[in-house]
Parts: C-alpha cells; structure tokens; sequence
C-alpha cells in the first residue's frame, strides 16, 4: 500500500495511540486530542446503535434538561444497587435477588471472575478480551480456539466434549460473539446448560443480545430467565452496545442469590450514578420499551442490508454475523493496520484493527454498522481503497 510521507506521520502516530490503549481501541476522545489533524468522519470501531442513542437523547432532553432535573442526578446520590434492580425485577421477570447492577458489564465481568472462578476457566478464542485478562493469579485459562474453517462459530458436540474434558469451574459463551457476530441458538445453549450441569458456573455474555433474533419478525431472544431453572448461568448484559450509551456506563447481571448476595456484602453499594439509574428507569417503561423495539428491528434490517452489500465488494470476506458488526477478512495481501490507516486518512472512517486479536489468523478488520447514510458512505469508501489500493499494488508487483 502507497503513502505520502504526510500519511507516514500519521500513520506512525496511529500506532503509538493503539499500542498505547492495549487491547481496546482507543476512543474518539483520544483520537480529537492526539490526532486533531485527522478529522473522524464515521466512528465504525466502536459498536453502538445510533438511533437507540438518538432516543435516549430525545427523551433524556424532554424529562432531564428541559425540565432542571439534571440538578438532582447530579447533587444527589444515586439508588443503591438493590433498588436499581427492582426497577428491572418487573420488567426482565426476574427475581429483585438475581440482578446486579453494574458500572458498565465491565465491572461485573471483573467481579464475577475474581470472586466466583476458582481454578480454571475456558474461554472460546476470537473473543472479548477482558475475560482472560482479568482473571486472578493462579488461575488456568484454557482457549477453545473456534475454527476459521468453520467461520469462527461454536461447534457445540465438539465444545461439550472439551468442557467435559478439561473440566473448568467456569466457562464463557458471549453470543453473539464479539468480534465476529457468530450466534448460538436457544436449543444449543439449552443444551449446553443440560450437558454442562457439573460446571460451577456457565457465564452467558448477551451485550449483543438485541441484535439476535430466531424467529422472522425479530422477536428479542434472552437466556436471562433460565437462570431460575440453572443455578450455574450467569448472564451479563451491557447497555453500551445496543442502546448506544456507554458513557454513562451500565450493565447487569442475572445469577443466583447467593453470588448477588456476595458481591453486595463486597461492596458495589452506589456503584450507580444518576445517568445510568435514569437510564434503567427509562429501559422498564413501557413507552421508552415500544418505542426503542421499533427502532431495534429498523436497525437490524438496515445492518442486514449493509452486510449483503458488504458481500458484493472484492477482495474481501465477509464473516457471518447476528451483531451489529462484521469481522471481515482482507483477501489480497492488503495489512490490516495499513487499510485501517488509509480508511482514516483518506475516508475519516475509523474501524477496529483485529490484528491484535488471539485466536484470529490473517488480516482482520471489524467493522460496525451505522446509520444508514453512514453505511452507504462506508460502503462507497471500501469500494474505493480496495479497487485503488489492489490495482496499485498489482502495478507495482509487475514493475518489479
Ligand atoms: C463491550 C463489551 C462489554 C463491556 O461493556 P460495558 O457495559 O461498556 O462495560 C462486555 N462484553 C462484551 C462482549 C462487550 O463487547
């Protein structure tokens, strides 16, 4: 791939920010102070539902801003975890004693690890980082590395047998899958749970969970009420993702009383704030509820439609997905990092590198569905650099 020696610069100061934010991207905040010649067109990297933020606002506008009651969510303290999860009790059909309410699925991941996993966990590779990186000292990690040949989905016949024979006291599904949008159906995690009974505790990651669907009109699938039936499954919920607000930080966790009892008598009083008991407030109202399922369903559609067009491009291929992402692989000797670059530099089209990710092989983007407009401007962009960059590379190999 060709760049101008201004493109080198900005290039290398890409780098230093990535190697810099570990193994997360860094964020749009980081990128305005560090890079502000680079202008960020379309934010593809990180995951969120736009129009579900564009709700939030509307709402948070009308009944917070408009009306001064911003001044309470900031002078006084938020409810304490217990309530906060009696407002959902209602609305999930969940048992008040089953939910802890996090700062963000971050800190209950954190939480459930280092309390709860005692020996050994397993953990399916390409995967969410935090859920080998925070496990405790002296703690054995097992990778199930899901098969490229089988598009990175779960083989659940071949996954049983290495649970049973590894025996972990804790293992991870997150479904759909971050980074490649693979989904593991109902019937495959009902058995998963009826073959896995032994393991201590079967943790269930649905910060995607809204994206999913089985049925033909959309209809929201959850394995949050089986924990009633399965005392070992714990779910974890992040709201960042598919109700567009990580900034304000919120999740829950549905698992059994005791575990929600410990974590409480740990501490985790008013790890809350006003912003995000605001948001929970409005995620068991009725209103808010219908009003975001619409929006739900038009942005699965529209992330249909992005990944069919997504499929017409060259060079490229495109993983299977049920998220509002796609991991894609680059086919004709293009580096990731250099595409990515070259996307920011030329296009202000920032996407996730998956270079850095275990259990991948070969050059990985991941890419994250928008609006619409945004979409067609991601999808002329790619059409773009991967026709010129794939041309000139193939002049060049003949010059030499
Ligand atoms: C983003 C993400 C989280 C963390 O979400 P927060 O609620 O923002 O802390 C957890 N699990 C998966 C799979 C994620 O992609």
């Amino acid at each position: 791939m060709k760049f101008t020696d201004e493109e080198l610069i900005v290039v290398e100061k890409l780098e230093i920010l990535k190697n810099e934010a570990g193994s997360h991207s860094p964020g749009i905040f980081t990128f305005r102070q560090k890079l502000p010649e680079l202008e960020i067109k379309i934010d593809a990297c990180f995951l969120s539902n736009p129009y579900a933020t564009d709700l939030f606002i509307e709402y948070f506008n009308k009944e917070i801003l408009e009306t001064g009651k911003i001044r309470d969510l900031l002078e006084c303290y938020p409810s304490q975890n217990g309530v906060i999860a009696e407002i959902l009790a209602d609305f999930l059909d969940i048992n008040a004693k089953n939910i802890f309410i996090g700062n963000g699925a971050i800190e209950i991941i954190q939480a459930v690890i280092h309390n709860f996993t005692e020996k050994k966990i397993m953990i399916n590779i390409p995967t969410f980082s935090s859920y080998y990186e925070y496990v405790k000292e002296g703690v054995e990690v097992v990778y199930n590395e899901l098969s490229k040949k089988e598009d990175y989905s779960l083989d659940i016949a071949n996954y049983i047998a290495k649970v049973k024979f590894h025996r972990p006291d804790t293992i991870v599904l997150i479904n759909p899958n971050n980074p490649n949008g693979a989904y593991t159906r109902v019937s495959d995690v009902q058995r998963i749970l009826d073959e896995l009974w032994f393991v201590k505790n079967i943790i269930i990651d649905e910060s995607f969970i809204h994206f999913a669907y089985e049925s033909k009109n959309y209809q929201l699938v959850s394995m949050a009420n089986l924990v009633e039936d399965n005392p070992n499954l714990i779910v974890i919920k992040s709201m960042s993702k598919d109700f567009g607000v990580a900034g304000i930080r919120a999740g829950y966790g549905i698992m059994k009383k005791e575990y929600v009892q410990t974590l409480l008598s740990n501490g985790y009083l008013w790890n809350s704030n006003g912003l995000a008991e605001y948001f929970f407030r409005l995620y068991a109202r009725s209103d808010f509820a219908m009003r975001y399922d619409i929006l739900r369903v038009r942005y699965i559609i529209e992330t249909l439609e992005f990944i069919k067009e997504l499929r017409q491009l060259p060079y490229i291929k495109v993983y299977p997905s049920m998220a509002n992402f796609v991991l894609i692989e680059l086919t004709n000797g293009i580096l990731a990092s250099e595409f990515v670059a070259k996307l920011l530099i030329t296009y202000g089209i920032y996407i996730r590198i998956c270079d850095d990710k275990i259990g991948l092989e070969g050059q990985f983007i991941r890419l994250a569905s928008r609006s619409r407009s945004e979409n067609n401007y991601i999808i002329e962009s790619l059409k773009s650099c991967l026709e010129m960059n794939s041309v000139l590379d193939m002049v060049n190999e003949t010059v030499v």
